[in-house]
């Protein structure tokens, strides 16, 4: 079993820890050539396009970080469990953990 596994109540599961130490990688990468779109970073500096089947990685290296981040913010809505909402203005409220919005 190699370090990226830990055991938690019994059951092997990846290391939460590594996503903070993936994440600050990735934002190094990034600053190096921050004009680059994020596909095209992941093809070019995180996961090669060698290392996978050539044109299944192409959507990745064109996808707009506008569309990526949109997936993203998706993504997020439906993986928050427990919205921790704050009242904004008025009966405007937010989700300071996805972003969900509700009036
Ligand atoms: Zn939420």
């Amino acid at each position: 079993m190699s370090e990226l596994w830990v055991k938690r109540n019994n059951i092997y599961m990846r290391d939460p820890k590594r996503i903070d130490r993936m994440c600050e990688k990735l934002r190094k990468i990034w600053r190096e050539c921050p004009d680059q779109r994020l596909g095209q970073l992941i093809e070019n500096y995180i996961i090669p396009s060698g290392e996978m089947r050539g044109e299944a990685t192409c959507w990745l290296f064109y996808k707009e970080d506008d569309e990526t981040e949109k997936q993203m913010d998706k993504s997020l809505r439906e993986l928050c469990q427990h919205h921790r909402v704050v009242r904004t203005h008025g009966d405007h409220y937010l989700c300071l953990d996805c972003g969900y919005r509700e009036v």
